[in-house]
């Protein structure tokens, strides 16, 4: 059996180019619309090329006292410089940042995955509290 907490690494965001990086706005009472910036090298590039590139970012939120997260929503990056031509032959990129909106009545705790095509998976959290 796979230990979960093994296959995701962290570390920190300013130093990592790996660790999506997360900042609210909004969410400040109950029930408010919060928007959230997720984006993978925000201090440290990652490379976006079609051999080295972020795929894809997936955001969860825990509330506070309850065993279960919801998914939130994730935000795929298909464009990788690849055409008919070849690999990074184009000149079209979608770059690795998402934004995503959502509401909670609880305070709780942000997760965020984020996946590289070379270097797996890795996770960071941020509290929500109001
Ligand atoms: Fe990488």
């Amino acid at each position: 059996m796979v230990n979960m907490d093994k296959m995701y690494q962290t570390a920190d965001w300013k130093k990592e180019k790996h660790v999506p990086v997360l900042s609210i706005e909004g969410g400040t009472k109950k029930g408010e619309w919060i928007q959230v910036h997720a984006q993978v090298g925000q201090e440290v590039g990652h490379p976006n090329t079609t051999g080295h590139h972020i795929s894809w970012i997936k955001l969860f939120f825990k509330p506070e006292g309850e065993k279960y997260p919801y998914e939130l929503g994730q935000a795929n990056f298909n464009a990788h410089g690849a055409s008919v031509k070849g690999a990074d032959s184009s000149t079209v990129y979608t770059h690795h940042k998402g934004l995503f909106m959502f509401k909670t009545e609880k305070p709780g705790t942000l997760i965020a995955e984020s996946y590289c095509n070379i270097h797996g998976l890795w996770k960071n959290e941020m509290d929500i509290s109001f």
